[in-house]
């Protein structure tokens, strides 16, 4: 891969959530050389002219299930890995072409989807990926229906989670996702509306059981992410040191200063609950989980505003699966009720890569980052609804300094 330059471009920096006129971007292999007014390079680089449109840092979605591929999840648990893998390919090529150019996957997603990728047999995002998720007998990832009772716990089974109880099995839980390379640990706090079993206001695994977990990952140097809804179930995994706080919906002002005490950062994902309540309406989905929805969605954008409020760090992220990941740009859309445009592009980029411990790495236009870029038609800082036309107004799509899209 040779030198490639982007003239004439409107850089966007977003910890300042502003646009530098007149800069060239300067991409070397994977990476950005340079950034700055009138750059040149050799006579063989590739130039681009961006025509004075905004160059922004691919987006970052930290909350994605690409391996979720069907609505049918507890169907889909039996389906042959190689074929649900297939599937997810389709997903991600899908997420590339809005622009995102790193995800999170917190359930479902593994080491050998991330390596596709990675190796250029799937198009999509670099994937950090936490393989399954920690749940115990009945929780969240428990997808057994009530009569059955043996769990195939074979790790290559499409289903989201593996179950674990009590100190020495959830050690071993970690300890399995570390040994194949997990970059975090996803833990289900309190039950969730898409699983058979559970109450979304419950609390899940003992003190005990979660202090073991966060142990072992932060013997890995990685950290836990946690599912759950209500404050009663956020506190305790905060107390517990879980890193991020994944949904929320259901939270009360006595979490927010252990979010500033433990440093914690907040992932909504507001705009799966309104494509599923869509769904609900159309009667696509079972009783018990358009029940366990009501409960959720009313208090999704309460608990954003509250977070907004009191300044705590806010990651984008969706929570799509199935056939919903079209949707994955109205987040923006839905937070742009109570967030400011320069607020959500961070949530998307330099928030995003602090939670991810990607920082200098993507989420800027920087000398020394990932060469992930975005030529946008439009200035987002104005209006963000103009990330959500990517058809239209993503101009160019690099990644790791490869072009996926010129339209330029
Ligand atoms: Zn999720």
């Amino acid at each position: 891969m040779g030198i490639t330059i982007l003239r004439n471009a409107s850089v966007l920096d977003p910890e300042r959530g502003e646009l530098a006129e007149g800069q060239s971007v300067v991409v070397d292999g994977g990476r950005i050389a340079d950034v700055g007014p009138g750059l040149a390079g050799p006579d063989d680089a590739a130039v681009f002219d961006a025509g004075g449109r905004t160059v922004m840092p691919g987006l970052i979605d930290a909350h994605t299930h690409p391996a979720v591929v069907d609505m049918d999840v507890f169907a889909a648990a039996e389906w042959p890995p190689s074929y649900v893998a297939a599937r997810a390919g389709r997903a991600l090529e899908g997420m590339l072409a809005r622009g995102f150019t790193t995800i999170r996957d917190v359930g479902g997603g593994d080491f050998g989807l991330a390596k596709a990728v990675e190796d250029g047999y799937f198009t999509g995002p670099r994937i950090r990926f936490g393989g399954k998720q920690l749940s115990q007998t009945g929780g969240a990832g428990d997808w057994r229906a009530p009569s059955r009772r043996v769990y195939d716990d074979n790790y290559y089974s499409p289903a989201i989670g593996v179950i674990c109880d009590g100190v020495p099995e959830v050690r071993r839980a970690v300890r399995e996702e570390v040994r194949r390379g997990a970059h975090h640990i996803k833990v289900y706090l309190s039950g969730a509306v898409d699983s058979p079993s559970d109450r979304v206001d419950s609390t899940q695994f003992s003190l005990e059981e979660l202090r073991a977990i966060v142990e072992e990952a932060t013997a890995a140097n990685i950290y836990v992410a946690g599912h759950a809804y209500t404050s009663r179930a956020i506190n305790r995994g905060l107390e517990c040191g879980v890193r991020s706080i994944e949904h929320g919906n259901l939270m009360d002002s006595s979490s927010i200063p252990l979010f500033k005490e433990y440093g914690a950062f907040y992932v909504p994902t507001i705009v799966t609950y309104h494509t599923l309540a869509a769904k609900s309406r159309d009667g696509q989905l079972p009783a018990d989980i358009a029940a366990k929805l009501e409960e959720v969605i009313d208090g999704a954008i309460g608990a954003l505003e509250m977070a907004h409020a009191a300044g705590l760090p806010i990651v984008y992220g969706t929570d799509l699966f199935a056939d919903m990941h079209d949707q994955q740009l109205q987040e923006f859309v839905i937070r742009a009720e109570v967030q400011p445009p320069a607020d959500l592009i961070r949530s998307a980029t330099s928030t995003a890569a602090r939670l991810l411990r990607l920082v200098g790495e993507v989420g800027v236009v920087a000398p020394g980052a990932l060469a992930d870029l975005l030529v946008v038609d439009g200035n987002p800082l104005d209006d963000i609804r103009v990330l959500t036309t990517p058809d239209r107004s993503l101009k160019l799509i690099m990644k790791d300094g490869q072009i996926y899209k010129n339209d330029l």
